[in-house]
């Protein structure tokens, strides 16, 4: 990736410009998403290979994979079963013992080799008596004048495609970047060259390096360049934004904040205080609002969101609050409707499968467009029905990370960009927040409202429950509720490893018998979702058992105990939400992680919760563990791909980055 103006630059040109890159060549490349010449220069080797020592095939090892040398003395391909099968050997001698090299049903290999051949190879030993590597990866050493491009150096291995020769690959970027070298230019605005190579330097030292800490220095240069033009895009962005959209004002009069305040029955944190004094100066001010809240699970999001709402509905103006699920809008509906009807504020629903605002009678009788200031809440049955929402002064959107970039984007542009505030609990480590987010403003909510009981966490194995059974019966026996959670809704595997909800709802309810459990999963009909939801919330039900749907931001304050069951299935960010159901009210909470795996490095992931209730530790392990994609989940779909940046290591980088593209004025924005 280059900044844009390098467009017409001549490493945009085709690569079958390239001398010796034929329609089969290109056709390969094109394979590797290679285009172009700079597509070609940009490729990343896979591994370097030190081809300056070598293993002696005498030391040669089981457990390391190493590069040895040898001439070819003997080869052959032997067929049996009819033919069908076969497996092609050569036998390498460098002075100090013979190596055999097999390679399985792949009988063309065959007519890459021959008797006296030079050759490398690269692998571990399967076997010691005679010394044996199955499918090495391997490379004939060729005398001629380029030989120096591919031997006595440290020489790159380039990801390949089917019958594409790694040799062939190396010639032709050896060749391409003596020929282009000079057309890499510094882009706008560079870094500073005292800690950063050029990047036509970083490039040559990607792939022919001199020492072997030279492929880290470049990828680093490289990646920085990357995150640059990333910033860049979205500072454009966010430029012709604030160029195009004027925002209305919404700053409010605090004539309904105040009774709403009063009657909440609690004081506001510090944070959420200082959340909405931000919130309110955006309103305010000359652009829409664009920002992110960040708050860990149970900061009392829903309180700033409440606030937020009442600021343009005392302006005049209408409100959407989008939730993820059906539940979680009716239980936005019901906790809104129980806080702003007694203001005069019409609070209406609009999910998939339930409406209010045709069962009711709106006054003039004909729909929305003649109601008092209204917030509607709803899922994106809001967005994509044809809805019409008129004077929208501000959308809300909850648990962002459920939603797409792209659904964000389409959202916004319905009506008159209205304000937008994204609500997230899932701590996004600052990598991700700053690449992903990096043109909203961001608000971080670091505390929780007083008075919260503990929760205490613990990782057992599967031969516990019987133990964790008696707990739970325990604490309900006390009057607490239980959540029980399983990773599928129904049984798919016959092996019975992971459990499955409805298989289980039986056994839970036998015993927690006399006390009363209700069953909970997306495949349920809406409205039996409701019920169940509702005999839960009143206590006549004890015991929820429940998939993972239950993760986003159900708020049951009695309920004290979460039980999740092959827990090694989830992510830690994800474990971490569901956890965040229990610890809302004054009791002491448990969460009881039962790992049905038997290796040990499961349970050494789980541990970190047993350690942590901060969510953003746990988001970077999670992110460590197993990467931006499964954190934020599949429907993530914006995170930006990376040739050479790295979401997880590269903090340094972004910032770098942010302050590289940082423009002059910057400074009374409040990003992070
Ligand atoms: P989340 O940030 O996870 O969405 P909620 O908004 O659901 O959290 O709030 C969790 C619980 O904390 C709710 O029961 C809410 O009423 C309560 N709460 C919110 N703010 C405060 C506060 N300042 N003091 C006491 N309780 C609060
Ligand atoms: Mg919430």
């Amino acid at each position: 990736m280059l900044p844009p103006e390098t467009k017409t630059s001549p490493l945009a040109a085709p690569i079958t410009s390239l001398w010796g890159v034929g329609g089969e060549r290109a056709a390969q490349l094109t394979r590797l998403e290679i285009h172009t010449v700079e597509d070609l220069l940009l490729h990343r080797p896979r591994r370097y290979e030190d081809r300056r020592h070598f293993r002696a095939i005498a030391d040669l090892s089981r457990d390391e994979a190493a590069t040895a040398r040898g001439t070819i003395v003997a080869q052959g391909l032997k067929r049996f079963r009819g033919g069908r099968k076969s497996v092609f050997e050569i036998v390498l001698d460098d002075g100090t013992a013979r190596l055999h090299c097999r390679w399985w049903n792949l009988p063309f290999m065959e007519k890459y080799f021959a008797v006296g051949d030079e050759v490398f190879v690269f692998g571990k030993l399967v076997e010691t008596k005679p010394r044996t590597m199955d499918h090495p990866e391997s490379e004939v050493i060729e005398g001629g004048e380029e030989s120096f491009i591919h031997i006595n150096r440290i020489a790159p291995v380039y990801p390949l495609t089917e019958g594409l020769p790694q040799r062939w690959l190396r010639g032709l970027i050896w060749r391409t970047l003596e020929r282009f070298e000079t057309q890499i230019v510094e882009p706008e605005p560079a870094p500073d060259l005292k800690l950063f190579p050029t990047r036509a330097n970083a490039v040559r030292m990607l792939h022919f390096p001199e020492a072997l800490t030279d492929g880290e220095i470049a990828r680093r240069r490289l990646a920085l360049d990357e995150f640059v033009v990333l910033q860049c895009e979205m500072r454009l962005r966010r430029k012709n934004f604030e160029a195009r959209a004027h925002a209305l004002p919404c700053g409010g009069d605090n004539r309904l904040m105040k009774p709403f305040l009063a009657q909440l029955g609690f004081q506001l944190t510090r944070a959420q205080t200082h959340v909405l004094r931000e919130i309110r100066a955006d309103m305010r001010g000359p652009h829409p609002m664009r920002r992110l809240l960040q708050g860990d699970v149970g900061s009392g999001k829903t309180v700033v969101a409440a606030c937020t709402a009442l600021m343009a509905l005392e302006s005049g103006f209408n409100v959407a609050l989008m939730a993820p699920t059906e539940i979680l809008a009716e239980q936005h509906f019901r906790n809104f409707s129980r806080w702003l009807e007694p203001l005069g504020v019409r609070v209406e629903l609009q999910t998939g499968s339930r409406k209010t605002v045709e069962t009711r009678a709106p006054g003039a009788g004909s729909g929305p467009r003649h109601l008092p200031s209204t917030l509607f809440v709803g899922t994106h049955a809001l967005f994509t029905r044809g809805f019409e929402l008129p004077r929208l002064g501000l959308v809300i959107i909850d648990e962002q990370h459920k939603f797409g970039v792209a659904q964000r984007e389409q959202l916004v542009r319905k009506g008159d960009y209205p304000h937008l505030l994204v609500m997230t609990a899932t701590p996004i480590p600052r990598t991700l927040g700053l690449t992903l987010y990096g043109d909203l403003d961001v608000s971080v909510m670091d505390e929780l409202p007083a008075g919260r009981g503990r929760v205490k966490t613990f990782v057992r194995a599967a031969d516990k429950l019987p133990q964790v059974w008696k707990f739970i019966r325990e604490k309900i026996a006390a009057g607490r509720q239980a959540y029980v959670v399983y990773p599928r809704v129904e049984e798919q595997d016959t092996t019975g490893d992971v459990k499955a909800v409805t298989r289980e709802f039986e056994n839970v309810r036998q015993v927690l018998a006399p006390f009363r459990a209700g069953l909970l999963h997306g495949r349920l009909k809406s409205a039996d979702k409701e019920k169940v939801m509702a005999v839960f919330r009143a206590n006549q039900i004890q015991a929820l058992v429940a998939t993972a749907l239950i993760e986003v931001g159900l708020d049951v304050p009695n309920a004290t105990v979460m039980l999740i069951e092959n827990a090694e299935r989830f992510g830690l960010a994800q474990l971490h939400q569901l956890r965040g159901r229990i610890g809302r009210g004054a009791h002491e909470s448990f969460c009881i992680l039962i790992s049905g795996a038997k290796n040990g490095e499961a349970r050494e992931r789980l541990a970190v919760l047993e350690e942590t209730t901060d969510g953003f530790r746990i988001a970077e392990a999670d992110l460590k563990l197993r990467g931006p994609g499964e954190l934020l989940g599949r429907q993530q779909s914006g995170l930006p791909r990376f040739r050479f940046g790295n979401l997880v290591d590269d903090l340094d980088l972004i910032r770098h980055a942010r302050v590289l593209t940082a423009p002059p004025a910057e400074g009374s924005r409040k990003n992070i």
